[in-house]
């Protein structure tokens, strides 16, 4: 197996390319896999990753699997169980170094002979063996690349084997060729066919003067060729030249055409001369062998399947080329064939080629490039940018003078633009992590960080060394750092995500909180690939969340001291960290011995006629933050309590709510007391009525009697004692209409009614009695509605009455109505004292008054607003106000419209 290649320690220039391809993939390694996929998939080369000193297969790629012919099974098993051919000694040798002593090799065309579909297939390859380190430095295993240089060591032996065969062809030619050196023309060179020819051996002639050796030839005319050689310096030809000696001990006449050529020392001064001579009896078989050594070099550089061409002289004219090359050039045979380089592709005179062409014609030395930018113009005129591997050999004749470039092109254009491509995407992805608004880290299996993008080296100042590693650590607040440290083990010991909280050091020595956010990312095989992870900016938060903790502990010792029960729910789980108290307050056996409970718990006691309550609270509550209702719960010993629930929610940063904070209180007594309150109300206005209806029926008698009088000071007093009667019977009505509605025994006498009269009666009787205001009706459309008439027309009084009584210093009062969907939306509209936000929730409640140096002058009993919300509700409408104080208020109710306007 390793019978030959050569082993080069720390060669800088060779070991280049798969040092540069080591660094790209350790980066990708812990980054996007499908990056990673795409480098260890697309790249030709090999990679193999041995682990422990079983040097178990830990890793390679599908172009290593495809050499060995086998598949992924090969994974996590020993590379000699795998590979018998690999436990050869010499290969063994090679592993232990490598493993045990942390050298490096790098063997350059290496053979490597393989069974493949049961043939022995020799391969070369150049392989770079390395020392797998981990962060301690210690080995831990082997990472082998190799790169198929096959066709490169096929062609340079072709090309080695073809300039032998010119040498071969001058000493063994059928051509008899020597070199004299001299006036006395001493034998330099000889060839096999002219020792044949004279009938000498080599040793016999070489160094000897020709006429001492070949007395023979002496007198026959060679003399004066010699001389015309030497003195004009111009090649002799002879055709049929006719000379008389002795060969294979016959004495005859031999004919031969032959060439003299002179040859020149440094000072150009003629010092010898070559001959090549042909007997013309061998003419006709000599002349088929040479054709024949020629065609076996023409053949060889025209059947290569890598593009290939001769070029003639030092023009570099087109001798031949090869289909390959040929394709390559998108030319034809005829297009180029004894034509210049130059004027088949113009474009070359600006590049550096014909330069290095002119240098390998005239040193005679090969030239390679293996990775040079070539532009050529294609015959429809665009430069194309192409990437060759190229290699200029200079072939050289007889006197050792180049004669042409056998020009070698490898076309490696798609290989470099997917390594570009690589890099490429390198750059993208780091431009991307380095523009999101986070810190973003990779770190490898071990929890080595490997990469941070651009904002932590803003956020933290640090420099690209001392971002490595474990060193992040030193910015993490030195109290939480053990413990962020301990979790971070833990998760790289249990292969687990975590999620760590602490405050991080800017770079000007303040700190602030993060969350550190790391997962693992595993590949295919499901081993851990490494981790990827975030730190975000959380101060803003923390800080929320910090001041929500001194409010809640607050409220919390509050409503302790108050005998009421607080809760904190998370707004995502329903989730509710409640008091002691609370338990007591819903009936639950305090056995809990965690303070946790879904809010479904506490729903499930609520009375079943007020859970609708209870979730309208909650649909106003995410739309205005406040949660606050009454409602009754049903213990298990099926006693009914009373509870009020007040809470508030509480926002992230990013507006979603997070929690809620509240207190619930046990109103039992007080809702009793109320009930007392309203039994006696009830009774009271009851027992009322009768005698003040017969008070005013006394009254309006009186008046009657005293219109005749004429003393008018009793008459004025009947009629003040009649206006203090109707306001007495008001009330009463009220009081009433109250008991009726928690008796549920309010009644509507349903009709077809026109809203809009309604609006223009009320609006007219109050401008009658009313002499502040000026009551602006702006509409007035229609508006058909099945209802009770003469109690919507109290409701618009009351509420007209009230947009009077509460803006004593306004001269207006606007009231409009308008078609929303299925409803009519009516509005009264006032410019006076306005009502605070938090009271607008409980407005409609009864007995609601505001309790307020200014308006507890306005009389009233808090029960106006209250009957008409009920009213209203009963016939499927709702009521609500919107109010800026001291800027006025508008009430608004709305009433299902009659079908009609549908039509
Ligand atoms: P009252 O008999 O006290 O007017 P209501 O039920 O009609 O009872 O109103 C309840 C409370 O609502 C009032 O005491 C007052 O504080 C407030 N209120 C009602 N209407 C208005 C308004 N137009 N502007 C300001 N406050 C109002």
């Amino acid at each position: 197996m390793f019978m030959e290649g050569d082993v080069l320690y720390d060669n800088e220039d060779a070991g280049k390319m798969f040092r540069s391809f080591n660094l790209i993939s350790q980066h990708f390694e812990n980054q996007e896999s499908d990056l990673h996929q795409h480098l260890f998939t697309k790249l030709p080369v090999a990679i193999l990753v041995l682990k422990g000193d079983h040097y178990i297969i830990d890793a390679t790629n599908d172009v290593n699997l495809a050499i060995w012919g086998k598949g992924p099974e090969v994974i996590g098993k020993p590379l000699l169980e795998i590979m018998p051919d690999f436990s050869e000694p010499n290969h063994l040798h090679i592993l232990n170094d490598v493993y045990k002593k942390g050298q490096s090799f790098y063997f350059k065309e290496l053979p490597i002979t393989l069974t493949r579909e049961g043939k022995l297939t020799t391969s070369y390859y150049t392989v770079e063996y390395q020392p797998l380190r981990d962060v301690d430095d210690n080995i831990t295993g082997i990472v082998v690349a190799g790169f198929d240089v096959t066709s490169h060591v096929v062609d340079r032996q072709q090309l080695a084997k073809s300039e032998q065969k010119f040498k071969d062809m001058i000493t063994h030619a059928p051509v008899s060729i020597a070199i004299y050196k001299g006036r006395n023309a001493v034998f330099e060179f000889v060839n096999e066919d002219y020792l044949k020819r004279v009938d000498k051996r080599y040793d016999e002639l070489i160094g000897k003067p020709f006429f001492e050796v070949l007395p023979e030839f002496a007198g026959q005319g060679l003399e004066e060729i010699f001389e015309e050689v030497f003195t004009t310096g111009e090649p002799y030809y002879a055709k049929a030249f006719s000379a008389s000696f002795t060969r294979y001990g016959k004495k005859a006449n031999y004919y031969s055409n032959f060439v003299y050529y002179p040859i020149r020392n440094a000072n150009k001064e003629v010092d010898g001369i070559m001959v090549i001579l042909n007997d013309i009896s061998d003419l006709v078989q000599s002349a088929k062998a040479t054709e024949e050594s020629e065609q076996r070099f023409r053949n060889l550089v025209m059947q290569s399947p890598v593009a290939m061409g001769f070029f003639k002289g030092q023009d570099l004219i087109v001798d031949m080329v090869n289909e390959a090359m040929l394709k390559m050039w998108q030319r034809t045979d005829a297009e180029v064939m004894g034509r210049r380089l130059v004027d088949i592709f113009p474009e070359l005179k600006d590049q550096p080629f014909p330069a290095l062409l002119n240098q390998v014609y005239e040193t005679g030395k090969i030239y390679k490039d293996d990775e040079a930018i070539t532009y050529v113009r294609t015959p429809t005129g665009e430069l194309q940018e192409k990437y060759m591997q190229l290699q200029y050999l200079p072939l050289q004749g007889a006197y050792k003078q180049t004669t042409g470039i056998l020009i070698t092109i490898n076309d490696i254009t798609a290989q470099v633009r997917a390594r570009k491509q690589v890099e490429e995407n390198e750059q993208y992805f780091r431009k991307m992590a380095d523009n999101v608004p986070v810190i973003i880290f990779l770190w490898k299996s071990d929890g080595y960080s490997i990469y941070k993008n651009r904002q932590w080296y803003e956020y933290t100042g640090a420099s690209e060394e001392e971002a490595q590693g474990f060193s992040w650590l030193n910015y993490v607040d030195i109290n939480s750092r053990p413990e962020v440290q301990q979790t971070l083990f833990n998760a790289i010991k249990n292969k687990t995500s975590l999620k760590v909280e602490f405050q991080l050091r800017r770079k000007d020595g303040k700190y602030r909180w993060f969350e550190k956010a790391v997962t693992p990312r595993f590949d295919n095989n499901g081993q851990i690939e490494g981790y990827i992870g975030t730190m975000s900016d959380i101060h803003e938060r923390k800080l929320a969340e910090e001041q929500l903790k001194d409010a809640e502990e607050r409220l919390r010792l509050a409503a302790e001291a108050t005998g009421m029960a607080t809760f904190d729910m998370d707004m995502q789980t329903y989730n509710i960290i409640y008091s002691p108290r609370l338990l007591e307050i819903f009936g639950y056996a305090n056995t809990e011995d965690q303070n946790v409970m879904p809010r479904s718990k506490l729903f499930e006691r609520i009375h079943p006629d007020d859970l609708a309550i209870a979730e309208n609270a909650m649909n106003r509550a995410y739309q205005n933050g406040s949660y606050t209702y009454e409602a009754r719960i049903i213990w298990a010993d099926k006693s009914i309590h009373w509870i009020k629930v007040e809470g508030k929610i509480f926002y992230s940063p990013s507006n979603k709510p997070m929690r809620m904070i509240g207190m619930v209180e046990d109103i039992t007594r007080r809702k009793q007391l109320e009930q007392h309150k309203d039994d006696f109300m009830g009774i009271v206005s009851h027992e009322l009525k009768t005698p003040v209806t017969t008070l005013k029926v006394y009254t309006q008698l009186l008046q009657e009697q005293f219109k005749s009088v004429s003393d008018a000071i009793p008459g004025n007093m009947v009629h003040r004692m009649d206006s203090q009667i109707n306001k007495l019977r008001l009330l009463i009505k009220d009081l009433l209409d109250t008991a009726r509605i928690d008796t549920g025994t309010l009644q509507l006498d349903y009709q077809l009614f026109d809203l809009n009269k309604i609006l223009n009666d009320v609006v007219e009787e109050l401008s009658v009695t009313n002499h502040t205001h000026r009551i602006i009706k702006q509409s007035s459309q229609s508006f058909m509605i099945v209802g009770d008439a003469a109690r919507t027309s109290q409701v618009v009084f009351n509420l007209i009455s009230n947009a009077i009584k509460y803006s004593p210093n306004a001269q207006e009062v606007i009231i409009n109505a308008q078609q929303k969907e299925k409803f009519v939306w009516c509005s009264i509209q006032d410019f006076g004292v306005g009502i605070i936000p938090d009271n607008l929730p409980n407005l409609f409640d009864k007995y609601f008054r505001i309790n307020n140096k200014i308006l507890g002058t306005y009389p009233g009993l808090g029960l106006g607003l209250f009957i008409s919300a009920q009213i209203i509700r009963l016939q499927g409408g709702d009521i609500w106000a919107e109010s800026e104080e001291g800027k006025g208020s508008t009430f608004w109710f709305s009433l299902p419209l009659a079908n009609i306007h549908n039509e």
